[in-house]
């Protein structure tokens, strides 16, 4: 009889620790997977290593089973699991599981075997003709030659269109070459097509595969094993990629590294950019940041010297950066019924002229944003949030965003019957069918979350607008994401503005962030970038955040946006955590963390905030509210949660209405 510990799916801050010892017949190395009994239940466990200072133990339980047929999880992967599991304050094996694919957890062994033995089976990529490979620019050799020699993490900066990807291939190239694997991660499942379709034409020998929430459930676990036995050379996924289990990885590329998506918005709410360096680091293997707007936090550790910056300044090809013109709207006669300035509108018409592209961003979907009735004041709020449900006016619903609650349009005021009641404020499919009224002649698609639902309909769209089929394209955030479209010369941003006074401290950054990137989307073809442009409406063409945009100039921005957030305390000159309860009533959230609060007093190194309702205090008839807490030593912000969050599990039980309380290590959105 050995004594085995299992790190099993148990909350953390409770009293059952994350791992937990069974007896087994025979020794399993660290790492296997296996099943125990939990109380009356039979759970996914995962054998780790025994702590050396663990007290010998009688009349344990035995093990259910073990799986030995899969290879075990190697120790670099168990290292990443415990530094995630403790930075982010979750128990180990919760973490681990939960990054896992869910299949591993149902299948026997048996069944694992049969799997494995068919993925062994499966022949292996044909190779095709040698790819071609572009001669590098010279700032892309100069990045390589960089990449070769440093052991820092590396920030490509580069602008769009300067030929990141060639990097990232060459780098690729360069880590299989000496039998090494490559992970690459991008922030969004839609974009993993495109850049997968550019690495398979680049690597025709080699297995890739892909790892995101969009694969079926056995999709994901033959990809998760393929990368699992070393088969993968190349794994292309979104953030839960970065827990990949890569036995041979030699380098992880990570695409838009700025992109907020690369947070984890629940359960462990881990940062993949963050963690995708951690893991580089420790292992010794070059990480690839690219963005062409970089997160600050990664800008201020370039300027600490931690990070190595390689600068790509120029476009391939040479086209400039699209102009960037600001439409003052204050200086324009008071018309609420305006979409578009004429001077903008008239730029749009020349395109159309032309048969060139127009790319239009709005970031808000539906018709318009509430609606309301002019002879009681009612308006379309949610029974169940603290928000506007949203006029659909193409299915006549109304909709929360929120709770997703969907109801079809009363015909009249529901307070007061008045049959007139209208919609106020302006959405994407308000702004398409404005712009139809505008441009008779013109064909005016819209690209945004309910014009992409279902499967393929993104692809069809895109695929329209590559082919010509669309004129003037108005859409979200979506729009300004990556897609390489090759007739437009022409992106607006509708209405920005309200991004500038928002009270998230970030807001600027992701504003700026979109507006370069959705710039980047005009005067790919060189030829056509003389004459591309970039519109803003704004009321506040002053702003130094559209100066620095219209010099294209990121790093005045960055510097800028440093200054304030050194002056005010803020990341990435301090560490925050935020607090979240949810509760049946604001009370019963805000009385735990006012207790929470009192507790925080006795830990030094911090400085706790008031309790604040979200953006959004009510979800689904659920109330909630936070607190944040910041520090500036990571390491003391640490240090505190890990004593202070078991005492906040230890209070939850005098809070009967409390329905859940969470902790967000460095939070995104506050
Ligand atoms: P980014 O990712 O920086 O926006 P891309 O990698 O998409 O830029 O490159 C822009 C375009 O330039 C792509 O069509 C790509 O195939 C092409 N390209 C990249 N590097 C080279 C090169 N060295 N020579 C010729 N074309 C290149
Ligand atoms: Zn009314
Ligand atoms: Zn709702």
């Amino acid at each position: 009889m050995t004594v085995l510990s299992v790190a099993v799916e148990t909350p953390r801050h409770t009293r059952v620790a994350g791992l937990l010892d069974y007896a087994s017949e025979q020794p399993l190395a660290p790492g296997t997977l296996v099943r125990v009994p939990l109380g009356r239940r039979e759970v996914p466990g995962i054998v780790w290593p025994r702590p050396a200072d663990a007290e010998p133990t009688e009349g344990l339980r035995p093990l259910a089973a073990a799986l030995t047929s899969l290879p075990p999880l190697g120790a670099a992967w168990r290292e990443l699991v415990e530094f995630a599991a403790a930075y982010y304050q979750r128990g180990v094996g919760e973490l681990a599981l939960s990054v896992l694919p869910p299949e591993l957890r149902k299948l026997d062994d048996t069944q694992l075997a049969r799997r494995l033995k068919r993925l062994a089976g499966a022949p292996p990529p044909a190779a095709g003709a040698p790819p071609e490979r572009p001669s590098l620019s010279a700032e892309q050799a100069a990045a390589l030659e960089a990449l070769a020699g440093e052991r820092k993490p590396m920030l490509l900066h580069g602008v769009t269109g300067s030929g990141k990807t060639e990097v990232y291939l060459r780098a690729a190239d360069a880590a299989l070459a000496a039998g090494g694997q490559a992970l690459v991660l991008v922030p969004e499942i839609n974009l993993t097509p495109q850049l997968e379709a550019r690495f398979a034409a680049r690597f025709p020998d080699r297995r890739m595969v892909s790892l995101h929430s969009a694969l079926t459930p056995a999709q994901r676990l033959r990809h998760w094993l393929l990368a699992h036995s070393g088969e993968a050379d190349l794994v292309l996924g979104t953030r839960l990629a970065v827990f990949a289990s890569m036995p041979r990885l030699a380098l992880i590329v990570v695409d838009e590294e700025h992109d907020p998506s690369f947070k984890q918005q629940e359960g462990a709410r881990y940062s993949a950019r963050d963690l995708a360096v951690w893991r580089a680091h420790r292992l010794g293997v070059p990480v690839l940041l690219g963005s062409a707007t970089p997160s600050l936090e990664s800008w201020q550790r370039v300027q600490e010297g931690r990070y190595r910056r390689l600068p790509m300044t120029q476009r391939i090809g040479g086209g400039a950066m699209p102009r960037v013109r600001l439409v003052d709207m204050s200086l324009l006669p008071r018309d609420d019924e305006r979409v578009i300035a004429p001077p903008l509108q008239a730029a749009i018409a020349e395109r159309l002229q032309r048969g060139e592209q127009s790319l239009l961003l709005l970031n808000r979907r539906g018709y318009a944003p509430v609606l309301h009735c002019g002879a009681c004041g009612w308006k379309s709020g949610c029974p169940h949030c603290s928000a506007w449900r949203v006029f659909h006016k193409l299915d006549r619903t109304l909709r929360c965003h929120h709770c997703g609650l969907s109801e079809p349009v009363p015909r009249a005021c529901p307070e007061c019957g008045n049959l007139d009641i209208a919609p106020i404020g302006r959405g994407t499919e308000k702004l398409q069918e404005q712009l139809a009224a505008l441009f008779p002649q013109a064909r005016v698609g819209r690209l945004d979350a309910d014009s992409t639902r279902g499967e393929g309909r993104l692809e069809q769209q895109l695929q329209a607008v590559h082919a010509g089929d669309v004129d003037i394209l108005v859409g979200t955030q979506m729009l300004a994401k990556g897609h390489d479209f090759r007739r437009v010369t022409l992106v607006a941003a509708v209405n920005p503005d309200t991004a500038l006074f928002s009270s998230d401290f970030r807001a600027p950054e992701r504003l700026f962030a979109l507006l370069m990137q959705a710039a980047g989307r005009a005067g790919r073809d060189a030829e056509q970038a003389a004459r591309s442009e970039m519109w803003v409406q704004t009321w506040n063409p002053r702003h130094p955040l559209y100066a620095a945009l219209r010099a294209h100039d990121y790093e005045a921005f960055a510097a800028a946006q440093l200054a304030e957030r050194r002056a005010a305390g803020l990341p990435p000159f301090a560490s925050l955590a935020l607090l979240r309860a949810d509760a049946r009533t604001a009370d019963a959230a805000s009385g735990f963390l006012a207790d929470a609060s009192l507790l925080a007093q006795a830990h030094e190194g911090v400085t706790v905030y008031p309790a604040v309702p979200p953006h959004v205090s009510k979800v689904a008839d659920v109330e909630r509210m936070q607190m944040l807490v910041e520090s500036a030593s990571r390491v003391a912000l640490q240090r505190m949660l890990a004593a202070w969050l078991p005492q906040l599990n230890e209070v939850r039980a005098g809070h009967k209405g409390l329905l859940r309380w969470a902790v967000d290590i460095d939070p995104l959105a506050i």
